[in-house]
């Protein structure tokens, strides 16, 4: 008996390094740097691997921040209900109303631990196991983590050439055991936007009872004032992740929403089931002082010129060097091709020059490589001179 069990936790162990291997490559690049910096000093070395916001929060968030401490409205730091304080989920009813048109309701808004617990919570009431949750390749690679947590199985579907959805790929994907799409616009890491002529295909094919699921935390990060269509408004059976990790440059505090479409027709029954399961993956409720922070200023972002400055800076000089370097619309990533097609051992050529980059590869598409725009400026333009040697080198 206990060797079985031994067997077995050594079989589990072996399955999580497996899919450590294939979804590591972030982390790996993360080590890479730390090695790098201690051989070559850190101003040689350029980390284009992080999405973590290199701006701090905006003045007008860190002002209401002070403000929420300072009143210490009375039981602000106790247990609450576990969909979050109800006049900061009616704040955000109102909200997604005024952008949607759609009747929402505070019962409609639960308060998350970041866009990460929110898709968690709601696949944890959406699947059993064996069921299905189709991911568009390339994909931020936490999500194969997030469907397997809860015995689902990952489903990926190839976007077309401009990395946008490919409606008919999708739909032949379907099948009775599919019970989500998860859609991600600007997207990490192609910074791809979907237009809303998509969005209405797409709302023809997602049909009972599988739910489209939209996570959006690079929503206000569009760039050259590109219209952003709302999914909630054009997708009848949709719901958004929604958080402020990189709108307000907050990541580490972990705040965010799931609004669930009052045009469910299981709208009663998901509530219910999504209030249950945020509480028991653990999470209980999302952080208390934070949800006061965001209900005051819930528009308040990031200074998005900056990073379409840089994002014009790179791609330019890329181009210009020749690398295949298109401007992506949204988010803070760029994903160029690599001048040949093992985008590892690119990778590698770019290291030996102090360039950190992750792989296209790390996010299911080989042959690209993903660049993150959060570096500082000033590092940016001196690593240009490194990406021209990579390109040259035999
Ligand atoms: N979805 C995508 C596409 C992301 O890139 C990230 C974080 O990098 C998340 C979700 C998680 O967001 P949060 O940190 O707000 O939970």
């Amino acid at each position: 008996m206990i060797a079985q069990t031994m067997i077995a936790q050594t079989m589990i162990a072996k399955t999580i390094e497996q899919q450590l291997e294939r979804a590591s490559w972030i982390r790996r690049m993360f080590e890479e740097g730390i090695r790098l910096r201690q051989e070559r000093g850190p101003d040689n070395v350029f980390d284009f691997t992080l999405g973590n916001p290199d701006v701090e929060p905006p003045e007008a968030v860190i002002a209401a921040l002070r403000r929420v401490v300072a009143e210490n409205r009375l039981r602000s730091h106790a247990y609450m209900q576990n969909a979050g304080f109800p006049a900061v989920r009616e704040i955000m009813a109102r909200r997604l109303t005024a952008r949607t048109g759609l009747p929402f309701t505070q019962d409609d808004v639960l308060m998350t631990v970041g866009a990460a617990g929110a898709i968690n919570t709601l696949l944890k009431a959406l699947l059993d196991p064996g069921d299905e949750v189709i991911v568009l390749n390339p994909y931020f690679p936490e999500y194969r983590f997030y469907i397997e947590n809860h015995a689902g199985r990952v489903v990926e579907v190839e976007t077309d050439d401009n990395f946008q959805p490919d409606v008919a790929r999708i739909s032949a994907a379907i099948t009775p055991r599919t019970k989500a799409i998860i859609l991600n616009s600007p997207n990490n890491p192609t910074g791809a936007i979907y237009p809303e002529a998509v969005l209405r295909e797409l709302n023809e094919i997602v049909r009972d009872p599988v739910i489209l699921i939209s996570d959006e935390p690079y929503r206000p990060l569009v760039f050259d004032h590109i219209e952003q269509p709302e999914t909630l408004r054009l997708v009848e059976r949709s719901a958004l992740a929604w958080s402020w990790s990189k709108a307000m440059a907050v990541a580490g505090e972990r705040i965010g929403y799931l609004a669930l479409s009052p045009r469910l027709h299981e709208l009663a029954a998901l509530r219910g089931a999504c209030t249950f399961t945020n509480r028991i993956l653990g999470y209980i409720n999302a952080p208390a002082i934070w949800q006061w922070v965001v209900a005051e200023v819930p528009e308040i972002t990031v200074d998005v010129a900056q990073y379409q400055a840089k994002r014009d800076r790179l791609c330019n000089a890329l181009s210009a060097m020749g690398y295949h370097a298109p401007r992506p619309q949204g988010s803070f990533y760029c994903f160029p091709r690599t001048p040949i097609p093992d985008d590892i051992a690119f990778i590698r050529r770019l290291q030996k020059e102090g360039i950190l980059a992750v792989p296209g590869s790390g996010f299911g598409r080989g042959g690209f490589m993903r660049l993150s725009l959060t570096i500082r400026s000033e590092e940016l333009e001196r690593s240009l001179p490194g990406f021209e040697r990579a390109l040259r080198q035999p």
